[in-house]
């Protein structure tokens, strides 16, 4: 699969403006980072990365490899209980699979020691003190937004008395949630993040990386901004949630006196249908809603993997999303016309027949095997032909018989003509019922005539339906996927309901028995096809030589090229 590495971020797509690219184009032109791009992307290893992390790696590496700059992947490893090395790893392969490289490979652990002496510093300074309130005590004293804040009784310690605390916090002295370090700021504030906010916390956790070696950690505001610095990063990009937390982000460095890189916050994405929180996604792998991280069914980077997503249409998506500066909601059917698009064009078709049900061709002799030519892509001449099977026995679809046709049904049905795709035009005869009345077996007749579906004498047939070979098929399990929420918004609960309330007990469908075109045995885990008339599939890692097991990554029928057209009827 080399051509999912391919560097080109959205393959062929214009690069649309965004407000982030031109603060970068404007600091080139005045020099202000000295000419250089150095962004970062900075998850926390506490889950699985999701499609609103794509959208961030694509943004922090794609400006950097846009201005010939450097990115770097750093794990934001500062909150050990809920961090895990299978996480760590997790995030690495999601980065490459998306088709980035990064420059460097950090860890904000890394730099607990530097981080630990500028903290001194800070305290000789006077902008830093040991403070003995509780958690809940330092709640109740930070005010709100209309009063100010009450400065702790903690607070005009001698730096001697603040040294030594220090000190003796970090070599575990004092229990958990005993005391912190604040920053001296400004209980007055109206920015809440200024009235002292905390900078480490006392927290006797192993830790994945430096084991039992620390029991003080930093907080994200403490941590993340040196760590930029240190990295010497010039454009340290986040979501806006975070705005509020530059004035402090800046105050570190500036009262420090090192490398200022710039915060510029964009709107995370959200999308209908979905969650895209690493805590909500952990709750459903916890109480086993889904299989596990990489269920076809999430929104995560691996499960989308799964399901059958490229990168490039993931890639695609996220550079047509855009960024702003206010949080909205993405329509789920956008991402599904991006991987569509991708798909038809590169995905080979074939034949399978998920509900079968037996049509016997009465007047087609017995032991005749035809090869039919069936074209692969017809989006991509180079993807050429197969020969496909053809005998008097073939499965078809249960859906495209019915002994009493609705009005408007031109399919099979006692007396009516239906094509075969490649295949023949045959007329239905009828069909035979078991003791519950059950359609077991379709008859029909076909027209020696029309081989290839060719009708000679221009007669109107207007139905065509795909069909394997009885004899030339095999069975296969076939997995049907459905939104994993009912609601487009899934925090539109019901009184004294949370999000939960709303997962889809319908999202998996699993079909056994499903009938396959021979061509399709033993393909690979992870490749891709366009089963004719019923969507785009893939082969699932479950499968086994003698089990072949697909999943289905999108219908065929995209409602998003409807509203678009709607919204812009001029456009094709
Ligand atoms: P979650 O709530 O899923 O844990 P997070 O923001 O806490 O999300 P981090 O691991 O801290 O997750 O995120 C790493 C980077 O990805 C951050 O810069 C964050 O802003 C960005 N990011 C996370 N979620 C989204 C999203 N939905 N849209 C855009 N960017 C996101
Ligand atoms: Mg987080």
């Amino acid at each position: 699969m080399a051509e999912e590495n391919g560097n080109n971020g959205g393959a062929g797509e214009p690069r649309p403006s965004n407000f982030i690219r031109d603060i970068i184009l404007r600091d080139l032109e005045t020099g202000k980072h000295g000419g250089r791009v150095h962004t970062r992307f900075p998850p926390e290893p506490n889950g699985y990365l999701h499609i609103g992390h794509a959208k961030s790696i694509c943004l922090n590496f794609g400006l950097a490899r846009e201005f010939g700059g450097k990115c770097n992947l750093r794990f934001d490893d500062t909150n050990p209980c809920k961090e895990e090395v299978e996480y760590v790893e997790s995030i690495q392969t999601d980065v490459r699979w998306l088709g980035f490289e990064w420059d460097g490979l950090y860890y904000a652990s890394d730099y607990f020691e530097q981080l630990c002496e500028w903290a001194k510093l800070l305290i000789r300074t006077g902008k830093a003190y040991v403070c003995d309130l509780s958690a809940d005590e330092v709640r109740q004293y930070r005010g709100t937004l209309t009063e100010p804040g009450r400065e702790s009784p903690y607070r005009n310690r001698s730096v001697e008395e603040n040294l030594d605390l220090f000190e003796r916090m970090r070599s575990g002295e004092f229990p958990d949630g005993s005391r912190t370090l604040r920053a001296k700021i400004d209980m007055a504030s109206p920015n809440l993040n200024l009235r002292d906010p905390v900078m480490y916390r006392i927290l006797h956790a192993s830790h994945h990386r430096t084991g039992d070696k620390w029991c003080i950690y930093p907080t994200y505001d403490y941590a993340h901004g040196q760590s930029d610095s240190i990295e010497g990063i010039t454009h340290s990009i986040c979501t806006l949630e975070f705005e509020d937390h530059r004035p402090l982000y800046d105050w570190f460095i500036r009262e420090l006196g090192i490398h200022a890189p710039q915060q510029i916050e964009f709107d995370r994405l959200n999308l209908t249908y979905t969650v895209l929180s690493k805590r909500r996604l952990l709750r459903l792998v916890e109480t086993g809603f889904v299989r596990g991280w990489d269920d076809p069914r999430m929104p995560t980077l691996s499960g989308m993997r799964r399901r059958g997503y490229t990168p490039e249409a993931i890639r695609t998506f996220c550079s047509r999303i855009g960024v702003s500066k206010t949080n909205g909601i993405v329509e789920l059917g956008l991402l599904e016309h991006c991987l569509r698009e991708e798909l038809n064009r590169r995905a080979p078709r074939v034949m399978a027949v998920l509900r079968p049900v037996k049509l016997v061709i009465d007047n087609y002799p017995e032991d005749q095997v035809e090869q039919m030519e069936a074209v692969n892509n017809p989006e991509d001449p180079d993807a050429g032909t197969r020969l496909v099977p053809f005998t008097r026995e073939l499965w078809i679809e249960s859906d495209d018989f019915r002994e009493t046709p609705p009005k408007g049904y031109y399919r099979l049905y006692p007396g009516n003509e239906v094509r075969l795709r490649y295949g023949y035009i045959v007329r239905c005869t009828g069909c035979v019922k078991d003791a519950q009345g059950n359609v077991v077996e379709v008859h029909c007749i076909y027209d020696p005539q029309t081989r290839g579906g060719n009708t000679p004498d221009g007669r109107k047939v207007k139905a065509t339906i795909h069909w394997v070979s009885v004899p030339h098929a095999f069975e296969a399990e076939v997995r049907l996927y459905d939104n994993l929420f009912v609601k487009p918004d899934p925090d539109d609960a019901e009184p004294g309901k949370d999000w939960t309330s709303n997962l889809n007990p319908n999202s998996l469908e699993v079909l056994t028995g499903c009938r396959m075109e021979p061509s399709l045995k033993g393909a690979p885990p992870g490749s891709r096809f366009q089963f004719e008339r019923l969507g785009y599939f893939c082969v699932d890692p479950d499968t086994a030589p003698e089990k072949m097991v697909f999943n289905r990554t999108v219908g065929l029928r995209d409602t998003w090229a409807k509203v678009e057209k709607k919204l812009n009827p001029g456009q094709a």
